[in-house]
């Protein structure tokens, strides 16, 4: 996604965890540094985060067919699948309704992911998730009146070495960035076809970008007067765009931590690719490029098929940044 889709995800979510009511500590850190925070929404795309691992496709788990020792292990069937994203994941009903193309054989297959050190979507957020735990026990004194739990050792730190709530606000942010990249299907493809530059990528995520609207572009952002609240209301008011309509709850995860739940997430985003680039037209060992036009405007594409991609597709990213910032917050609530 790009700057301002990052941006607006990461919002929304905000406001998802202010309507579900169940986290008042974390929404009390979040939100009044949504404006300012949300530059770590995107920075880890930008070429100077690269020595963090940072640039464009480069947070990836990209799986391709596996045939080496330990096999099975790398087989996810539909039902096994499924069952890890529970069900208050929409991508779980566009993979149901679409995968005929795919077929039960596609679904015995193993399926890995071999991406580079510091690359790995699952590595990076499970790390975040980590890192922002122990920003918050070691919270200054504002923080620590919203982290529940006492900390023996709070008062021996150095003030100044205690993080602050802009600087926690900004790492969750980051972490929104790596759970948002594992919804959008070409990150967990490895086709030459998925690619950032190769067409159907980079067109799909302008597509989503020209819905989100100009009111998360950086520079107004940053300018904007508006309150916390009203940028809340503004990040909801583009659900119509993707026609999204949320519960108002935010479900723990379902996997036993963020690596394994993300991981699941990268299957899901896997069969959606292959759903909109059929391996049968598309083989992984081809340089065949597709395009947005191709797969959802031509003549023997289904008009249904993007209203639906859009809708599960952000509706999840939001919903997956939600709770897996809420099983950061659950270590101590
Ligand atoms: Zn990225």
């Amino acid at each position: 996604m790009d700057q301002r889709t990052h941006t607006w995800l990461a919002i929304r979510a905000v406001a998802l965890l202010d309507d579900a009511n169940d986290t008042p500590g974390l929404v009390k850190i979040l939100k009044p540094h949504v404006k300012s925070a949300a530059i770590g929404s995107w920075i880890p795309d930008m070429a100077d985060s690269k020595r963090g691992t940072g640039d464009i496709d480069n947070h990836v788990f990209k799986l391709k067919p596996y045939a080496g020792s330990g096999e099975k292990r790398f087989i996810t069937k539909k039902d096994k699948l499924f069952k890890s994203l529970g069900n208050k994941r929409l991508i779980r009903t566009f993979i149901d309704n679409w995968d005929g193309v795919l077929g039960t054989d596609w679904w015995n297959k193993p399926y890995k992911a071999e991406p580079a050190p510091g690359q790995h979507l699952a590595n990076r957020s499970m790390a975040l998730t980590t890192t922002l735990i122990d920003q918050l026990i070691l919270g200054d004194s504002n923080l620590a009146k919203l982290v529940p739990g006492e900390v023996s050792f709070a008062r021996n730190l150095h003030p100044e070495a205690r993080s602050r709530g802009e600087q926690v606000a900004t790492y969750f942010f980051m972490l929104s960035h790596f759970v948002a990249d594992a919804c959008q299907p070409c990150h967990s493809d490895a086709r030459r076809l998925s690619g950032y530059g190769n067409g159907l990528h980079k067109e799909m995520e302008s597509h989503w970008s020209k819905k989100v609207g100009t009111y998360f572009n950086k520079k107004k952002l940053l300018a904007t007067t508006e309150s916390p609240a009203k940028i809340l209301k503004a990040a909801r008011a583009v659900d119509s765009q993707f026609n999204l309509t949320f519960e108002n709850s935010v479900p723990k995860i379902v996997a036993r931590d963020t690596w394994l739940e993300v991981v699941t997430l990268c299957r899901a985003s896997f069969a959606v690719a292959c759903i909109l680039a059929p391996p049968q037209s598309y083989p992984y060992d081809s340089n065949k490029l597709t395009s947005f036009d191709d797969v959802f405007l031509s003549d023997n594409a289904d008009p249904e098929l993007l209203p639906d991609l859009n809708q599960a597709v952000a509706h999840d990213a939001v919903l997956n940044i939600a709770m897996i910032w809420k099983e950061v917050w659950s270590t101590f609530d």
